[in-house]
């Protein structure tokens, strides 16, 4: 698709339900339910051509091809896991790409995706903070992530579910990017999009408390929190965002949350380096967190603990604990009373674990320069 195109046409993927029926009545002047046909051409049935939509009049495909296109991302490559685990590297535009993957499992396959091309928040173990910050992406980059899995699963909705879950859990701080993250998970969750359950939809932050609060006004999404340390020292070197939002502020916003979902619980991600945060004295202190957010909400497993093992990537200076390590931190857990599920690497021939995305970053120096100003600023709580 020409750059021309693409600044004077309404690229379609980045509407979700109530905007396409407002497209399709304030701009071309068609009935609502129009906007209806086109979401499930779109995405249950993986169609980009307005002419190949045959339940539409001609007259009506001939508008849409005047004033609309759909344009999803393009596969620069995608990479089969020997454990059925799928990474695609997709082109945003001419110089930036971004990560996602397919994690097939028990009962139920999950797409990890991707909100802005980097990130700025410089989480001291993850690579894709090595990469810095560029931009953005989209509401259409971010639907088009899971378009392109679910047209390479053959996924239909309501008959054939290979994509059961999504975790915004790919490059970037979704909630730096919270319109567009939004408005991808809304045509997640629309049976005319993706028809996701609210709760197989799960945003995951650093801890933007601000924006945690925002959510809780406007999706009824699963959140976890990427907690790390329970303690403000140790959590402030590893999540630099920590200075601004501490673990106390962090857990209050969290309980807030879990209120207004009335009672659902919330998941604190805890990714497990060798002989930084792994140790007896760090697993007593999350307990104690998990057990003070329990009673806050009066509610047994509010707080759920998901264990990461620590995945390296070049020029990391951490490392992964032995099994040893991560069993003793798990038993801790488990007897307090809290499940503690360590997460299975997956696709880890492939680059494809958690923190090891880094897609392709263009120009991102003077971005990431002029983020972090407004991160300094207090300026970062409105979306970039
Ligand atoms: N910015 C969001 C989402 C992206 S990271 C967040 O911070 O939650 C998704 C998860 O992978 C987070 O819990 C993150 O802390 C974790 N992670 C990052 N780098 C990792 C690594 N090298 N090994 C294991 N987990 C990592």
């Amino acid at each position: 698709m020409t750059e021309v195109a693409a600044s004077t046409k309404q690229n379609l993927l980045d509407l979700d339900r109530e905007g396409l029926e407002r497209f399709f009545a304030d701009t071309l002047g068609e009935k609502r339910f129009r906007a209806h046909q086109v979401m499930k051409w779109i995405h249950h049935r993986h169609v980009t051509e307005f002419e190949q939509m045959t339940d539409l009049g001609k007259a009506l495909r001939a508008k849409l091809e005047a004033h609309a296109e759909i344009r999803v991302p393009q596969v620069q490559f995608e990479k089969p896991s020997t454990d059925g685990t799928h990474k695609w590297l997709l082109a945003m535009d001419g110089s930036n790409a971004i990560e996602t993957v397919y994690i097939p499992d028990k009962g139920r396959g999950t797409l990890c995706v991707s909100s802005q091309v980097g990130c700025a928040l410089n989480c001291q173990f993850c690579s894709t903070a090595t990469q810095g910050f560029n931009r953005n992406l989209s509401t259409a980059e971010i639907v088009g992530q899971v378009w392109t899995a679910a047209k390479h699963l053959g996924n239909v909705p309501h008959k054939q579910r290979r994509l059961t879950n999504v975790v915004m859990m790919g490059m970037g701080e979704p909630l730096m990017n919270f319109d567009n993250v939004v408005r991808a998970m809304s045509v997640m969750r629309d049976d005319l999009g993706y028809g996701l359950a609210n709760k197989r939809v799960t945003l995951s932050t650093a801890g933007l408390v601000p924006m945690i609060d925002r959510l809780a006004e406007v999706s009824d999404v699963s959140l976890a929190v990427s907690l790390h340390a329970p303690d403000d020292e140790l959590r402030s070197q590893l999540v630099p965002l920590n200075k601004k939002y501490p673990i106390a502020e962090l857990m209050e916003s969290c309980v807030r949350y879990a209120q207004r979902k009335r009672g659902e619980s919330v998941t604190f991600e805890y990714t497990l380096m060798k002989d930084v945060n792994d140790q007896p004295q760090h697993a007593r202190g999350l307990i104690r967190l998990m057990r003070d957010f329990d009673n806050r909400l009066q509610m047994k497993d509010a707080a759920k603990v998901n264990l990461i093992p620590f995945n390296p990537f070049p020029g990391t200076r951490y490392q992964r604990p032995d099994d040893a390590a991560i069993r003793r931190f798990q038993k801790l857990l488990n007897e307090s009373g809290r499940i503690a599920p360590v997460r299975r690497t997956r696709g880890d021939d492939i680059d494809a674990a958690c923190g090891q995305l880094k897609g392709q970053v263009m120009d991102r120096t003077r971005r990431q320069a002029e983020f972090r100003k407004r991160l300094e600023d207090g300026g970062v709580d409105a979306a970039a």
